[in-house]
């Protein structure tokens, strides 16, 4: 018996990094999964791959600032597999790094609505479906940037992050009655093609750099993320709400 037999998923951000090896392992743990992001063919490529284990998923391709894409996901999630169990608000975006004084409004609100607003529409949506369902676990990917580290040129990003854990407390507090969990992972640096240490010229020193920042002197692999969302996404965790659930490596407090 696999932790998430019978049950069906949303995961946003599923055609990269954490969101892809969720959505995997979600599949693995017998879940059958929507996967949304706005790259059609990294999510037929993922779609194909799940079946050749055995899985089953579904590609919805979609912006998440669009409240559409949202209703899109919910819609398929019910259409194809009957239902909404889990939902993993995931897809987000480091967005422009400035100081505040040279950050555009335009680029302020842009980090905003990929990473804060976009898990608002998520919820708006799901949380309906999986009441219908007598409850479910809804996770949105944070960070601890912005709460338990602040970093210089990451306004944005931070404030969108920590606006999510206010909005996983609400959640939980507001649906918690009628069997919805809710939550935020915090990963560590992890290493997918948005961290900093694979942008363009990111030289072998901000390698180093970024991994002696942890407790464990070392990034976490997508597929370690995908595992602590799969204890919030199952029953593993049925009395965890509300959480702010670090997965960091220890960055958030090593000092040496
Ligand atoms: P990634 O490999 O770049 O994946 C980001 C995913 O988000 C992609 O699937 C991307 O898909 C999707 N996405 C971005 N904007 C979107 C939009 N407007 N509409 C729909 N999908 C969108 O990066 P990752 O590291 O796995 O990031 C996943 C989450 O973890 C993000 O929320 C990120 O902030 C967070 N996080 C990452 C780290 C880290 O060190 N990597 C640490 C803490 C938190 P498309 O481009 O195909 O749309």
């Amino acid at each position: 018996m696999t932790a998430l037999n019978g049950k069906v998923a949303i995961v946003t951000g599923a055609s990269s990094g954490i969101g892809r090896a969720t959505a995997k392992l979600f599949a693995q743990e017998g879940a059958k999964v929507v996967v949304v992001a706005r790259r059609r063919p990294e999510l037929d490529a993922l779609v194909a791959e799940i079946g050749e284990e055995g899985g089953e998923a579904f590609a919805v391709a979609g912006d998440v600032r669009q409240e559409a894409s949202a209703q899109a996901a919910v819609a398929a999630a019910i259409a194809r597999f009957g239902g909404l169990d889990i939902a993993f608000n995931n897809a987000g975006a480091t967005g422009e790094a400035a100081p505040i004084s040279q950050m555009s409004l335009a680029a302020w609100q842009d980090t905003l609505d990929t990473n804060l607003t976009s898990g608002f529409l998520g919820a708006k949506h799901q949380i309906p479906a999986m009441i219908d369902r007598g409850g479910g676990s809804i996770i949105f990917t944070s960070t601890f940037v912005g709460y338990t580290a602040g970093m210089p040129g990451m306004a944005a990003y931070a404030a969108s992050k920590a606006g999510l854990i206010g909005l996983t407390q609400v959640l939980a507090a507001e649906f918690g009655a009628k069997g919805i969990r809710a939550n935020a992972i915090l990963p560590g640096g992890t290493d997918t093609p948005a961290s900093i240490t694979n942008a363009p010229g990111a030289t072998p020193d901000v390698l180093a750099f970024v991994e002696g920042l942890h407790a464990l002197k070392r990034m976490a692999k997508p597929e370690e993320i995908a595992r602590s969302v799969l204890h919030l996404a199952s029953d593993a965790s049925s009395f965890v709400t509300g959480t702010a659930f670090l997965v960091d490596g220890g960055v958030s407090i090593c000092r040496t």
